[in-house]
C-alpha cells in the first residue's frame, strides 16, 4: 500500500503545534522549570530550509577548558607512606571571592573536549575565565605563574612548596600519612565547584541530600559527559566507518577520536585500543580469543585472591575447556598480595598472570609494576584489571609493562556499556578475532573471510558509538583535574574516613593494606551489612553492602559480605561525617 505524504497539518496523524503547546503546559506546571517558548508551526523551519538552528551549548560550569599541565613537583609514587596530607575542608568565602571572575570567555587555545566541535567550547567563569569549576583551593595570588607547554600560565600549585608538613597523627592499622584538616585552602581543587559539575549530586534521597559513596560500583557523570551524549544524538548520530555521508564522517570522527583519547589516557597508541562493553567483556574477549589460542592442557593461569569474579570466572571456564589450571596468589592479613608466594607460583607452565590493580572489595593497591616485571622476566603474558584503578591513579601501561589492560567507562565518570581493552600491538596481532560479523572484515565470500587488522578485527558489528564519545569526554574531564590531584585528595579522604570509622565499637575494617584507594570495607557487630546499608539509605547515603562480586577474598577474611563506602574526588569530609554519625548511632543502639 502506498504511504501517503502529508501535505498539510490536517493530513498528519497528530497536530504538532498542539502537542508542543501541551508539552509546554506540562513542563510549566513542574516546579523549578522554565518553559521554552512554543514555536508555531509556521516558525519551525522545515528540514528543507536547513532544519532547526540550535544554539551552541556552552560547557557547563566547572568543566575545565583545554588541557592543563600536570603538576611538575607533586610526587605520587603510589599512595604509600610519605605523601603529605591535604586539608579537605572546603575553602572559605575569601578564596571563592578571589577566584570568581564573571563572564564566560571563548578559548582560542583550548583543544575541544573529545569530539566536541569548537563551537561548544566556551569557558565558564573561573580563574582567568579558563578553569570553570576546577579551581585551586588557595588564593589566586599565591599561585605560581609558570609557563606551561602550550604557553598559558601554570595554574596548579606547587603543593609541596606551598604546604608545610602537618603534624603527625597516628592512624593505627592503616599506615597512612597524617592529615591536617584545620587549615583551609589546602585542597588541590575546589570540591564544591567540582560537585556542581555533577547534576545528580544535587538529588535528595529520603528528604536528605544524596551522598554517593557507591563509586566502586559506578561513578556519577559530569555535565560534560551528559552534554556530549546529547550532542552526539542531536548532531552526529550515524553508523561508523561505512558510508560516504556527512553524519557518518562526524560519527566516525567522534568514535575514533575517543579511541585516541583512551589511548592517551593510559599512554598507549590508538591501534592498541579495542572498544568493549566494559571490563567483564574485555576479560572474556581476551580469554576467548588470546586464551583459546595460547592456553593448552596442563598450562597454568595465575590470578590473585583479591580478584573480582570477572577476573576469575572466564579463566575458570577456559581452564575447564582446555584442561589448564588456575593458581591463586595468596594475600596477607592486611589484604596485600604476598610477592614471595607469587614468585613461587610461577613456572614453565605459567602462561598468563591476570591481576587487579586495585581491589574493589578491600581497596588494596596491588604492586602491579613488580607483578608484571616478575612475569615478564619469565616470558609470561600479563593482564591488569584496571576497573578500580583508572579513576584513582594515573595509569601508564608502558610503565606497568603489561600486555593487556582493561577498564570500564562507567567507573571513570563515563557512560555504561563502554570500556576498553589495551593490548600491546604485537600481542593483539597474535590474537584471533572472537566474534565475526560486519566491521571486522576486509572481504567475505562463501569460501573464506579476510579480517581487518587490529583493532577493527575485534569490533564486530555496530559498536557503542555515542558512549565511546561520552567516555572520551569523561577522560578529558578527569585529565583536566589531573589524576595526581585526584589521588592526593582521595587519599586523605580515605584516611579521614578510616580514622573516624575505626574506633567505633563493633567496627571491623576488612582490608588494611598500607596502600589503598577509595574503598573502606567494614562490618558492624550485631548488624548484617545490608541492615547498615538500609540505615544509611534512610539518611540519603548510598553505599554497597554485599559480597561485591569478590566472594573468595571476603571469605579469606571470614565474612560473606561487608558495608563498602567507596569515595571519589567529588566526596567531602562533611559527607563522611554523615556516614560516621549513622554508624555510631547503630553501634550505640
Ligand atoms: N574488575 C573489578 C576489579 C571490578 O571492580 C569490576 C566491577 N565491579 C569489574 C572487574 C567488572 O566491571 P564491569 O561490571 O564494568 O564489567
Amino acid at each position: 500500500m502506498p504511504i501517503p505524504t502529508p501535505t498539510a497539518e490536517r493530513d498528519t496523524p497528530f497536530d504538532v503545534a498542539a502537542l508542543a503547546q501541551l508539552a509546554s503546559q506540562f513542563f510549566a506546571a513542574l516546579p523549578g522549570t522554565t518553559p521554552l517558548p512554543v514555536a508555531s508551526a509556521a516558525s519551525v523551519p522545515s528540514p528543507a530550509a536547513g532544519g532547526l538552528n540550535l544554539p551552541a551549548n556552552p560547557l557547563p560550569p566547572g568543566v575545565p577548558n583545554g588541557p592543563l599541565p600536570q603538576p611538575s613537583t607533586t610526587q605520587f609514587a603510589g599512595l604509600g607512606a610519605g605523601v603529605p596530607a591535604l586539608n579537605l575542608v572546603p575553602s572559605g568565602p575569601d578564596q571563592a571571592a578571589a577566584r570568581a571572575k564573571p563572564g564566560a570567555a571563548q578559548l582560542p587555545h583550548a583543544a575541544a573536549p573529545n569530539g566536541l566541535p569548537d563551537s561548544l567550547v566556551t569557558a565558564a567563569p573561573g580563574i582567568d575565565g579558563r578553569l570553570g569549576g576546577v579551581v585551586l583551593g588557595v588564593p589566586q595570588a599565591q599561585a605560581p605563574a609558570q609557563p606551561a607547554a602550550h604557553g598559558s600560565p601554570f595554574y596548579f600549585l606547587d603543593l609541596a612548596a606551598a604546604r608545610p608538613e602537618p603534624p603527625a597523627l597516628e592512624l593505627p592499622g592503616l599506615g597512612l600519612p597524617p592529615l591536617d584538616l584545620r587549615s583551609p585552602a589546602r585542597t588541590p581543587f575546589d570540591v564544591q565547584a567540582i560537585r556542581r559539575d555533577f547534576p545528580i549530586l544535587a538529588e535528595r534521597v529520603n528528604g536528605k541530600p544524596l551522598v554517593w559513596f557507591d563509586n566502586a560500583a559506578t561513578t556519577q557523570k559530569p555535565r560534560a559527559v551528559i552534554d556530549r551524549l546529547v550532542h552526539f544524538y542531536e548532531h552526529e548520530n550515524s553508523n561508523v566507518h561505512r558510508a560516504a555521508h556527512e553524519l557518518a564522517a562526524r560519527a566516525t570522527d567522534a568514535y575514533e577520536k575517543a579511541r585516541s583519547t583512551v589511548a592517551r589516557f593510559i599512554n598507549a597508541s590508538a591501534e592498541e585500543i579495542v572498544f568493549v562493553r566494559g571490563c567483564t567483556e574485555g576479560i572474556n574477549f581476551i580469554a576467548k580469543s588470546w586464551g583459546d589460542k595460547h592456553i593448552g592442557a596442563g598450562d597454568e593461569i595465575v590470578v590473585s585472591h583479591l580478584e573480582h569474579h570477572a577476573n576469575i570466572v572466564p579463566w575458570q571456564q577456559l581452564a575447564v575447556a582446555k584442561g589448564a589450571h588456575l593458581r591463586v596468589i595468596p594475600v596477607d592479613d592486611s589484604g596485600q598480595i604476598i610477592l614471595s608466594e607469587y614468585q613461587r607460583l610461577l613456572g614453565p607452565k605459567t602462561k598468563l598472570v591476570s591481576i587487579s590493580q586495585v581491589s574493589n572489595a578491600l581497596g588494596t593497591v596491588v604492586p602491579v609494576h613488580e607483578v608484571v616485571a616478575i612475569a615478564r622476566r619469565q616470558g609470561i603474558t600479563t593482564l591488569v584489571d584496571g576497573a578500580q584503578s583508572v579513576s584513582h591513579l594515573a595509569v601508564d601501561v608502558q610503565d606497568i609493562g603489561c600486555d593487556f589492560f582493561v577498564f570500564s567507562g562507567h567507573k571513570v565518570f563515563g557512560p555504561t556499556g563502554i570500556g576498553a581493552v589495551y593490548g600491546r600491538k604485537a600481542v593483539l596481532e597474535d590474537t584471533p578475532p572472537w566474534q565475526g560479523g560486519g566491521n571486522m572484515i576486509a572481504d567475505v565470500s562463501f569460501e573464506r573471510t579476510v579480517f581487518q587488522g587490529v583493532p577493527a578485527r575485534f569490533e564486530a558489528g555496530t559498536g557503542n558509538i555515542a558512549d565511546a564519545a561520552g567516555l572520551g569526554a569523561a577522560l578529558d574531564y578527569v585529565q583536566r583535574i589531573g589524576l595526581p590531584h585526584i589521588a592526593r585528595y582521595e587519599h586523605d579522604l580515605l584516611a579521614y574516613a578510616t580514622a573516624a570509622i575505626k574506633p567505633i565499637r563493633g567496627v571491623r575494617i576488612i582490608g588494611t593494606a598500607a596502600d589503598k584507594a577509595s574503598v573502606l570495607s567494614f562490618t558492624l557487630q550485631g548488624y548484617a551489612p545490608d541492615e547498615v546499608g538500609r540505615a544509611l539509605n534512610e539518611e540519603g547515603i548510598a553505599v554497597r553492602s554485599g559480597h561485591h562480586c569478590a566472594q573468595p577474598i571476603l571469605r579469606r577474611f571470614g565474612v560473606e559480605a561487608t558495608v563498602r563506602p567507596s569515595f571519589a574526588f567529588y566526596n567531602t569530609c562533611e559527607e563522611i561525617d554523615r556516614l560516621v554519625a549513622v554508624v555510631r548511632r547503630l553501634a550505640r543502639a
